[in-house]
């Protein structure tokens, strides 16, 4: 059984307020545009990241994709960071269903794009090249915050050269709480964000997109289309309004959290963890079998996610000090096993 999982912050369960909240919810057919607790959602994150409109989706990936295929259209290229989740973990639905040309760039270890690479990768306007549209970028990106002058100086390089832009903002309140701007500030810098309620932010279900008001009513008719056209989506709203109200001031916590974490970790220098990135903390041992040391873990109730070779480490809200004080001892039985 899983006691401390640390996979990832989607791993979070309602708590019995938020229950309750999705319990006394009010509803109606939202594809009818008749349901008051969804349009409450929309209403409320639009106006705290000072955009227009908003739109609810059920996952980021099709809030994303929604928003990219609102922004181009057949044939057209975006620019996107090759690391980047749009990119790389969304199946390609840019270029499977929405007909759009990725231009991936590499990013830079800081996460950001090198602003020679955007400039140098839109391309001339003549009929051998696709039109190239759109920057997405993301933040945070891998637990890494942006920092204000690159994104004030990339989205300002966009608009000059006529491309629109799109914030991949997944988790733009961990990138907020991280850095001294409201994530009105960060969100004001794009044209459009996309930002998932069911990351650190403790709802079950749900992503939000943002925008001027006649691209997100096109993106309705791109959400239909996808299949994405949900119902009695109050239940599910009214605990994303919830987790706004609740579990936005309380992020800082997890990125503390995350910062005792590494601590933990870098007692055993075997195990190659890097500082706490917002709510993250990456590892990437030289000389150690990953598997086996996340299945020790795992017998010991802890679950860790991980991918060639570097094993990621997720604070949430249902993890505790306590959480981080059982790595810690699951970590020493692990070395003294190996003696
Ligand atoms: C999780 C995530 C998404 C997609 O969200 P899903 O709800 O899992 O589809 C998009 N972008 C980033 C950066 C993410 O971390």
């Amino acid at each position: 059984m899983i006691v401390d999982d640390f996979r990832s912050d989607t791993v979070t369960r309602p708590g019995e307020s938020m229950r309750a909240a999705m319990a006394a919810a009010d509803v109606g057919d939202a594809v009818y545009d008749d349901c008051p607790t969804t349009k409450r959602l929309e209403a409320k994150t639009a106006e705290r990241l000072d955009k227009e409109a908003a739109l609810f989706f059920p996952t980021g990936t099709q809030a994303n994709l929604a928003g990219l295929m609102a922004h181009c259209g057949r044939g057209d290229e975006y620019l996107v960071g090759q690391m980047a989740h749009t990119y790389r973990l969304e199946g390609g639905g840019a270029a499977v269903l929405g007909s759009i040309q990725p231009q991936p760039l590499p990013n830079e270890p800081d996460g950001t794009i090198a602003l020679d690479a955007i400039a140098n990768a839109i391309k001339p306007k003549d009929f051998h090249f696709a039109v190239t549209r759109l920057l997405a970028l993301e933040n945070t990106f891998n637990g890494l915050v942006l920092p204000d002058a690159y994104l004030e100086a990339a989205t300002q390089l966009a608009r000059s050269r006529g491309l629109a832009t799109h914030l991949d903002g997944a988790r733009l309140m961990n990138a907020a709480a991280a850095s001294n701007r409201d994530a009105a500030w960060i969100a004001g810098q794009f044209d459009t964000v996309s930002l998932c309620l069911s990351k650190g932010l403790g709802a079950p279900i749900g992503s939000i997109l943002v925008g001027p008001k006649d691209f997100i009513e096109k993106a309705r008719r791109i959400r239909k289309m996808l299949g994405g056209g949900m119902r009695q989506t109050g239940v599910i709203a009214a605990a994303a309004i919830h987790a706004l109200e609740h579990n936005v001031a309380r992020l800082g916590e997890d990125h503390r959290r995350a910062a005792d974490l590494a601590k933990v970790l870098a007692r055993f220098p075997a195990l190659g963890a890097g500082p706490a990135r917002t709510n993250m903390v990456f590892m990437t041992p030289k000389a150690l079998d990953t598997s086996a040391f996340a299945a020790f873990l795992r017998d010991r109730g802890i679950a860790v996610s991980g991918r060639y070779g570097t094993l990621r480490w997720v604070t949430h809200l249902d993890l505790d000090d306590a959480s981080v004080e059982r790595v810690g001892t699951a970590c020493e039985n692990f070395f003294d096993s190996k003696q």
